[in-house]
């Protein structure tokens, strides 16, 4: 459970008087179906409908201060990752450990080198990225959780979320704090990247290409993507196919360009491939590897994945790191203080020292593998006996420890589909996600941008809040001065 020190007031006085609450969910609930803030469902799966996804039907408070600061970052963090991607000695010597004991990192890893070892086909990469933050601690600092580089959601969908957010507070008469909602294009934004990597290319008549899934429940967030690019470019191709399909159907030509089904695809959009269920046997890895010869730019390229993991993260937090990557002091002491803790488990002292911390005080801590998608982590006691069972193997270096972050709490309304209208008030904690993108090579950044935002907010008393995942909800910000 999470033992949260501050409260953060609503942006309107709750409770709502109960039949207006009524009126007004049933009507958004209208408006999330009909534009497109959907999600289809788990339990009744079925092509032909979507569900309304879980949002807030308020947007929650954040301090102005440390939203403008994560935006702010955004950038120095994309050049950051980008460096580290591409510093060969630096992701080696970091990863090491982990890839003897993490199959799917190693596998990852493996792949890099064989691509690296053959000569690289496409230098450039392209990164749509996501930093993640909670509030932290009495002074409400933000505190970064994880830097994702691989199958980024939500920029579709966190979209449409900050113009429903807006909507009800239409709805209910709140004109005068409407600029309290901060604009949010993370949907253009993002599919920029995209079309801007396929410009580069150079080829009219190439693909873009989205690795998925065998099903898509985040389908609306993925859709919006290809239909935005519609209306960006209304002639540029892009196909969707599984890494199965692409082993069955794809090839490359002489000089490496990617073929599948008889189309050259210049850009490769991965929605998929980080989970090792998503990459279950010999084929899906041939096609991963066929991929990442080819001369197609990835989103994210292979190294730039490897950059994401949280070994990497952890080794980024060390004294002097930041440096190797980073010149202006002001840049790396803004870096530093947005990162928490973070502790590795290598087999040294300072690994011995974090073992020792963590079986004091778990409480403290969130233990973590090598692994995206949510549901992974250990807490609480938990990291205690987790800890136990592999101190005394190789095990330990695929996990990192981080400082536990302790948000404030916000009061909502959390609207989910099949839940109850109205539903009670409830206590939650927010993380806030802003959008990067980035496109360049190991020489020189083409594209830096930050793009736009998120919100997820998820019960207090959850440890992970994931949407797709089925943990949280969609939600935006409302930005307070305090
Ligand atoms: P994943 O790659 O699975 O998304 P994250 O590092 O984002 O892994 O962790 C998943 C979730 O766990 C986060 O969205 C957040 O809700 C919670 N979490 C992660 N790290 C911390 C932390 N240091 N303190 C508190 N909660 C955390
Ligand atoms: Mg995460």
């Amino acid at each position: 459970m999470s033992t949260s020190i501050m409260t953060l007031p609503s942006c309107i006085p709750i409770p709502i008087e109960e039949n207006q609450l009524k009126e007004v969910i049933e009507k958004t609930k209208d408006w999330a179906v009909m534009h497109g803030i959907g999600i289809r469902s788990r339990t009744n799966f079925s092509e032909d409908s979507i569900d309304f996804a879980p949002f807030l039907l308020l947007p929650s408070t954040f301090p102005r201060r440390e939203f403008e600061k994560a935006v702010e970052i955004q950038t120095t963090l994309n050049e950051l990752m980008h460096r580290v991607a591409h510093n060969q000695e630096f992701l080696k010597e970091t990863l090491q450990g982990t890839i003897q004991v993490d199959e799917f990192t190693g596998n990852l890893y493996k792949i890099w080198e064989t691509v690296m070892e053959e000569g690289v086909n496409q230098r450039l990469s392209l990164g749509l990225v996501r930093s993640d933050y909670m509030l932290h601690g009495i002074s409400n600092k933000i505190k970064q959780v994880e830097y994702n580089t691989i199958s980024v959601s939500m920029s579709g969908i966190g979209n449409g979320i900050s113009l429903c957010n807006r909507f009800v507070m239409e709805e209910l008469g709140h004109f005068d704090l409407l600029h309290n909602l901060p604009e949010n294009n993370a949907l253009t934004g993002m599919t920029m990247g995209l079309l801007e990597a396929w410009k580069i290319y150079g080829d009219p008549k190439a693909a873009i290409m989205v690795i998925v899934e065998d099903v898509t429940y985040n389908i609306c967030d993925q859709r919006f993507h290809e239909f935005e690019l519609r209306r960006l470019n209304p002639r540029v191709k892009i196909m969707r196919r599984t890494l199965t399909q692409i082993y069955q159907e794809g090839c490359l030509t002489d000089d490496n360009e990617l073929v599948v089904n008889g189309v050259i695809v210049s850009v490769i959009y991965y929605r998929s491939a980080y989970t090792p269920e998503q990459i279950p046997t010999k084929k899906e890895w041939d096609a991963r590897l066929m991929i990442e010869r080819s001369q197609a730019i990835k989103c994210p390229s292979i190294q730039f994945h490897l950059a994401g993991t949280k070994k990497v993260q952890q080794a980024l937090a060390k004294p002097g790191v930041l440096e190797m990557f980073l010149s202006e002091p002001k840049k790396i002491a803004a870096v530093r203080e947005i990162f928490t803790g973070l502790y590795g488990l290598d087999f040294d002292e300072a690994g011995d020292q974090a073992i020792q911390m963590a079986l004091d005080d778990p409480d403290r801590f969130v233990l973590k593998p090598q692994r995206e998608g949510g549901g992974n982590n250990v807490y609480g006691m938990e990291i205690r006996d987790a800890i136990l069972a592999m101190k005394d193997t190789k095990e330990r270096t695929a996990w990192i420890l981080m400082e536990r972050i302790r948000p404030p709490i916000t009061t909502g309304y959390m609207v989910r589909p099949g839940g109850k209208n109205p539903p009670d008030l409830a206590e939650m904690v927010s993380e806030l996600g802003i959008f990067g993108v980035i496109i360049g090579d190991s020489q020189k950044i083409m594209v830096n941008r930050q793009v736009g935002h998120m919100l997820r907010t998820k019960v207090a008393t959850a440890d992970e809040g994931g949407v797709a995942a089925g943990y949280g909800a969609l939600d935006s910000p409302y930005l307070i001065d305090i």
